[in-house]
């Protein structure tokens, strides 16, 4: 299945995996768990935050960064 045009809904629970139930339905972590599920995703599909921009053609290659 492609993910490319998937769109994501709250359902009542925190989207990190911790199951932790979440009373607005606008919202789809609890606070700060949204880094905690960057940090498992980035670390799981490319080991350290470099490779993962690397990945997208950011660093410093790329130009980006400081100014
Ligand atoms: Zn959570």
């Amino acid at each position: 299945m492609s993910t490319e045009n998937a769109r994501a809904f709250p359902n009542g629970r925190c989207w990190c995996g911790c199951g932790e139930r979440i009373d607005d339905p606008r919202v789809f972590f609890r606070a700060g768990h949204d880094k905690r599920a960057e940090v498992r995703v980035i670390r799981e599909r490319y080991g350290d935050v470099a490779s993962f921009l690397l990945a997208y053609g950011y660093g410093p290659a790329a130009g980006g960064g400081a100014a």
